[in-house]
């Protein structure tokens, strides 16, 4: 969850109050501001807080609980399992580790995965990765990896590091070394950064690059940048990563975000949606780029029994319920929903963007509020969304909303919108 922190606008003072549940003393570190909501119970897509007031939440975890809350085939699946096995290490065979990382790569253009327990650590595995390439295949002393401006790749001191918005970086520092970035979709300075790089011998070991930015305001990568980009890593033995924590297992209307843009990653992380709200991350690699050796890499809560039987169980719903093209769909009334909404609301509204069921509704650049007031007005419209910067309203139902439910999370957004005629 430290993306929350994120989504609410940390930086700004803008987050005031909400409602008038006064701020209890706690012994948990102040690190999130947090709505004044205590949420207690889910079905499907609603949540109930500890008032019994019911909400329609259009956050999921934050891109997260993929078959909405207290899924049946999850808790059948889940209970199960925690009376078979929870924990073993990765010491032992795992059979459920097994079955999950066959699935993935029957499933992804993959050949290989390791599983952790979050988007952070799934990049931190990928940065270790991409430095081994530097070392071993391209001999490289210092090996460089480049990444986009406003991306997000996490909150450990890589991750951080990675991220390419300062505001992360301050007060932590001294960075780790080793990253470089560039504006994203910009073929042009990508194309020049990294032919001075390269200029005086191999120096990038990979790049490391969102799909589509989640957290820095849902921006879609254009095929033809990442078409260019997937050529230059090739022809100079790059690494090309995908963090794909946000958008991967099925948020965006495939499998995988590299599906919408039509190129193939050497490798990529997953987190997110995977466990379905419990917490699985994972790294896949193709053949070529799988060049851990026993010893380089390890976790202990990694791919356990019951994290893996959460995300087998996740993807197995998603394909018996066929919800790949339901994501479509939805996608689609949503998208044409939040169209119909910045018509009405042209002072206040700039525009949409997005892929699938991972939608961004843009607010006025000269508007008076931001995307963390929208978030904290729709709780009083019974609706839970998130920002994604402080100009975007991210909405990100889970993937089994229905037609209905559209409905009414557009018709919600709408009255949580005239508070700010
Ligand atoms: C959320 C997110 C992360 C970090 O995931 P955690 O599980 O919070 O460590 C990394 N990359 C992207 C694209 C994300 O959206």
């Amino acid at each position: 969850m430290a993306e929350l922190v994120d989504a609410l606008d940390s930086k700004s003072s803008a987050f005031g109050h909400v409602g008038s549940s006064p701020t209890a003393p706690t012994a948990v570190m102040g690190t999130y501001k947090r709505f004044p909501v205590t949420l207690l119970r889910g079905k499907g897509c609603w949540v109930w807080d500890d008032h019994g007031h019911q909400y329609l939440d259009a956050v999921a975890g934050i891109a997260t609980c993929s078959l909405g809350h207290s899924d049946r085939a999850l808790r059948r699946a889940l209970g199960q399992q925690l009376k078979q096995l929870q924990h073993v290490s990765n010491l032992y065979q795992i059979p459920e580790q097994e079955a999950l990382a066959h699935w993935l790569v029957e499933n992804s253009c993959a050949d290989s995965v390791f599983f952790c327990n979050s988007g952070a650590e799934a990049n931190e595995a990928a940065i270790k990765l991409a430095r081994k390439h530097g070392h071993r295949r391209r001999g490289i002393d210092r090996p460089i990896i480049l990444t986009a401006n406003s991306s997000f790749h996490g909150r450990t001191l890589a991750a951080i590091s990675a991220t390419g918005q300062p505001n992360y970086h301050k007060g932590f520092e001294p960075m780790v070394e080793g990253f470089e970035f560039f504006p994203f979709n910009d073929l042009q300075a990508f194309e020049q950064q990294l032919n001075r790089l390269e200029a005086q011998g191999p120096s990038v070991a990979a790049v490391l690059i969102e799909p589509l930015q989640g957290e820095g305001g849902v921006n879609p990568g254009e095929a033809s940048f990442f078409r260019r980009l997937r050529e230059l890593c090739s022809q100079h033995q790059i690494l090309l990563i995908f963090d794909e924590v946000q958008v991967g297992m099925g948020r965006c209307g495939h499998w995988w975000g590299y599906q919408q843009l039509g190129v193939e990653p050497d490798a990529f992380t997953l987190a997110k949606g995977l466990g379905g709200g419990h917490a699985i991350g994972a790294l896949l690699v193709k053949q070529h780029a799988d060049l851990f050796e026993p010893g380089d890499h390890a976790s202990t809560f990694g791919g356990n029994p019951f994290a893996c039987k959460a995300a087998l169980t996740v993807a197995k719903e998603i394909e018996r319920r066929g919800l790949i093209s339901k994501v479509q769909q939805r996608g689609a009334q949503l998208r044409e929903g939040l169209t119909d909404l910045v018509q009405h609301f042209p002072r206040q509204l700039k525009g949409v963007r997005g892929w699938g069921l991972l939608q961004g509704l843009v607010l006025q650049d000269e508007s008076t509020f931001t995307a963390p007031n929208v978030a904290q007005a729709a709780l009083e419209e019974k609706l839970l969304v998130i920002a994604a910067g402080p100009k975007v309203v991210r909405v990100v139902p889970p993937l089994v909303i229905k037609p209905n439910e559209i409905r009414q999370l557009l018709q919600r957004l709408e009255a949580t919108l005239a508070h700010f005629r």
